[in-house]
């Protein structure tokens, strides 16, 4: 008897949206084209999808500025427009284990992450700016003479935001949800690796209730879509999150346009300090959990392991042992911890950098090579005794290879932490609270966490010193990237 195998993953995730989202209609692109969107465990096409350019950004654009200028959005109550918000986080919630598993097919993550954080954070994100809609509140100032004078928080107008591949939904919903609270109209591009899941979103979008031309959505290329988006004379503000980079172009392009405002959230390479009086158990696997955590690909991974020298040798040694026993596979397998890397570019940018690791003299103790011959698994790596000059301990690597750098002192330690162009996040490990505080208060970074690794919640702020970006992501700082302040005058 033939065996019969299983459907291929594909044919049991349903795919519905695929096109471009304009005035809460779904249209092909102008110029007729469309790209492909692999599956990256595989490396096979899962399906064609609208690919926008310039010619799709203009119509959405349009369709956004009159939805500002003109629709109902604006003579909306802005409890009306918490409610929308809410009405979207419960048909999120009610679809969690479709849209989990259409994340993880087209990103490659494990189904399992896919259901508890990112699925459950997008829900949670929709709702807690919901909460804010009718929060947002101006001042009133005594003014010198006889005025009366206030303050509106106004919606900054059409907005453009580009997002990446790394979390899509999430991603999505963190630039969404505090922009519609606050009653800007979106022109959005999601990431060309990833455009599934913010696209059915978009079906619930419309589902919910909101009006016509208040959200847009265009898969594309950042090159095209992106930087139309970015240049573009009538968009008020462009929100980008993706490589440092790519984020100079955007505020080059801002500038050169409109002097559109601009928030980025851009790259990283997190110093991850442990100080020999941990608990060294404890910090072995939050060092694990800081860096391999969704396959290296996270902007705040913590690649820069640096460990006191008393303890280096056994922390080398636990932590390869960690990363040995992690299990990499399918990412539809419950007990799978690390998919494949996003595509075909990422797999072979990581390898590259493995490879520079090696050849400048880095100890590779464990890892190192690709996963199987299919898909683009990586092999979760630990180099140890690297030095700071070597290309692993400057460079964002974006996949699963940590980097163990030995030190001495706390004032050393924090010299070489803050030696990076980068200052998004930071961590330290000590039962030492003196430590901990001087570690907290001189790292010249965005976050900090003691004693734990990836704790980002929608309520707390996040982004970036230096280069690792502008402006802040959630919690009231998120919001107030979303208004203009008008100062009204009254004279009494
Ligand atoms: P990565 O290197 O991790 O893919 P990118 O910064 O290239 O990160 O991509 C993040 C997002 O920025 C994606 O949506 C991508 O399409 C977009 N993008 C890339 N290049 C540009 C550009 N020149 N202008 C605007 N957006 C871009």
């Amino acid at each position: 008897m033939a065996s019969v195998l299983p459907p291929p993953i594909e044919s049991q995730v349903p795919i519905s949206a695929t096109k471009i989202l304009i005035n809460n209609r779904w249209m092909p692109s102008v110029s007729g084209k469309t790209f492909a969107t692999i599956n990256p465990a595989t490396g096979e096409e899962i399906c064609q999808v609208a690919e926008a350019d310039a010619a799709d950004v203009d119509k959405a654009v349009s369709a956004a500025r009159a939805a500002f200028e003109r629709g109902p959005w604006r003579r909306m109550a802005a409890s009306e427009r918490g409610r929308l918000l809410h009405r979207l986080a419960d048909l999120i919630e009610a679809h969690t284990e479709e849209l989990a598993r259409l994340e993880s097919l087209d990103n490659g993550k494990p189904v399992s992450v896919a259901r508890a954080v990112d699925v459950a954070a997008t829900v949670g994100c929709y709702r807690y700016f919901a909460g804010w809609a009718d929060k947002v509140q101006g001042k009133t100032i005594p003014i010198d003479g006889d005025f009366f004078c206030y303050t509106r928080l106004e919606p900054v107008g059409v907005v453009g935001q580009i997002i990446p591949w790394n979390f899509p939904m999430l991603m999505q919903a963190w630039k969404l949800a505090p922009a519609l609270a606050t009653g800007n109209t979106v022109v959005m591009k999601p990431a060309e690796q990833t455009p599934l899941s913010a696209l059915r979103v978009g079906e619930l979008i419309a589902e919910a209730g909101f009006p016509d031309g208040v959200v847009n959505l265009l898969p594309g290329y950042g090159p095209t879509a992106g930087a139309a988006i970015a240049g573009h004379m009538d968009v008020d503000k462009v929100a980008f999150t993706g490589s440092t980079e790519v984020g100079h172009l955007i505020m080059e392009a801002a500038a050169r346009s409109n002097l559109k405002r601009v928030t980025l959230e851009l790259g990283g390479k997190s110093p991850n300090i442990v100080f020999a009086d941990t608990d060294l158990d404890e910090a072995v696997e939050g060092a694990h959990f800081g860096l391999f955590f969704n396959h290296g690909q996270c902007c705040c991974a913590g690649s820069r392991v640096f460990v006191e020298e008393r303890i280096y040798d056994q922390f080398v040694e636990k932590s390869s042992a960690r990363a040995r026993r992690r299990t990499v596979g399918d990412p539809f397998d419950p007990t799978t911890e690390q998919g494949p890397q996003v595509d075909e570019a990422q797999f072979e940018k990581v390898l590259g950098y493995i490879e520079s690791g090696r050849q400048e003299g880095a100890k590779l103790v464990c890892g190192g090579d690709r996963v199987g011959s299919r898909g683009y698994f990586v092999q979760p790596t630990v180099f140890a005794d690297v030095n700071d000059e070597m290309k692993i301990a400057r460079e964002e690597i974006f996949g699963p290879v940590m980097s163990i750098i030995p030190f001495k002192t706390l004032d050393e330690v924090v010299d070489r932490a803050n030696r990076t162009t980068y200052g998004l996040a930071a961590a330290v490990w000590t039962r030492d609270i003196q430590k901990a505080h001087a570690i907290a208060n001189s790292v010249r970074a965005g976050t900090v966490w003691v004693n734990c690794y990836n704790v980002l919640d929608t309520r707390a702020p996040f982004g970036g010193f230096k280069q690792s970006g502008i402006g802040r992501e959630l919690g009231e700082y998120g919001l107030q990237q979303y208004t203009e302040v008008k100062t009204v005058t009254v004279k009494l």
